[in-house]
């Protein structure tokens, strides 16, 4: 035990900073139709979470950003308590998820138009939501090409993003989904840093990411677990050889509490990437990805 202690010590260097970009505390994949306030015991969620955020902050990270959006889970309150509990700074988002072939979509989000979205985005920027700021913004779309919806998500997210100054991460189901949202971005105006691709690694020819990354996207590698380290060690490899390296993010898609399901409390965590994956990589290259490429990505 001690060894392995040193050992940690000596792979992952207590005053290194790290960030986390997509993680998540808790998720409930009822659908929009059917999720209602109190599905699950937030005591309950609190006390399991805890330990596995505590357990990242003593290896290094400082920041997590929940990316459960509003209608799959999104819980700024028990975040907010986390955060105290672990002292670890936790962000969450504003924005809709139309993955999944929109069931988690709120009637709503189907009859009004990307203004009207908009809208509603911005007031929770503006007032909070349960008494916390959202701190970015978080869509979901399906593989490409766009569906009408999709794009009207993505054209509000960019309005939104345009309004606030937040970034857009999306949740995108293959390279050419990412390719018609960077087509938006530019036609917009919007600056394309202020768009994350989330979910890079559903993308498996590495010249599409090539491609985003050269137009200023930020590309999003975050499926990183034991079965996907070597390919995620490839693209990430990929990307340094074409000194992209200052467009990549890094993260597990890790957590969570898993509402409704069978060994719902029973969540893997957070620590993977710290303790395993990272000691795979040029040492070189962690500040950059873990902690300047958040920073600029999502803001300081
Ligand atoms: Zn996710």
């Amino acid at each position: 035990m001690l060894r392995r202690q040193l050992l940690m010590a000596l792979l992952v260097p207590p005053r290194e900073k790290i960030i986390l970009v997509h993680e998540h505390v808790l998720v409930d994949f009822v659908g929009a139709d059917a999720i209602v306030p109190g599905r699950y015991d937030a005591d309950e969620v609190f006390r399991l979470a805890l330990p596995k955020l505590r357990e990242i902050r003593t290896l290094g990270c400082r920041r997590l950003l929940d990316c459960t959006p509003n209608y799959l889970g999104r819980d700024p309150k028990l975040l907010k308590r986390l955060a105290r509990a672990a002292d670890l700074d936790i962000w969450t988002n504003t924005g809709l998820y139309g993955a999944r072939e929109f069931i988690y979509l709120p009637a709503y989000a189907k009859a009004e138009t990307p203004e009207q979205l908009a809208r509603r985005w911005i007031a929770e920027w503006r007032d909070g939501v349960d008494g916390e700021r959202v701190r970015f913004i978080k869509i979901g779309v399906n593989r490409g090409p766009l569906h009408p919806l999709d794009r009207k998500l993505v054209a509000a997210a960019i309005l939104t993003s345009k309004a606030t100054g937040l970034t857009m991460a999306v949740h995108t189901g293959d390279g050419r989904a990412a390719l018609d949202q960077l087509e938006m971005v530019q036609a917009s105006g919007l600056a394309t840093n202020k768009w994350v691709w989330v979910h890079a690694q559903n993308e498996k020819d590495l010249t599409v990411h090539e491609r985003v990354a050269r137009a200023g996207g930020w590309v999003e590698f975050d499926g990183i677990n034991r079965a996907g380290a070597e390919w995620h060690r490839q693209a990430v490899g990929y990307m340094a050889d074409r000194g992209l390296l200052r467009r990549v993010l890094l993260s597990q898609d890790s957590g969570w509490y898993h509402v409704g399901e069978p060994g719902r409390g029973k969540f893997d965590g957070y620590a993977y990437i710290l303790k395993e994956f990272l000691p795979l990589l040029d040492r070189e290259w962690r500040d950059q990805l873990m902690w300047l490429n958040p920073r600029a990505a999502f803001g300081a």
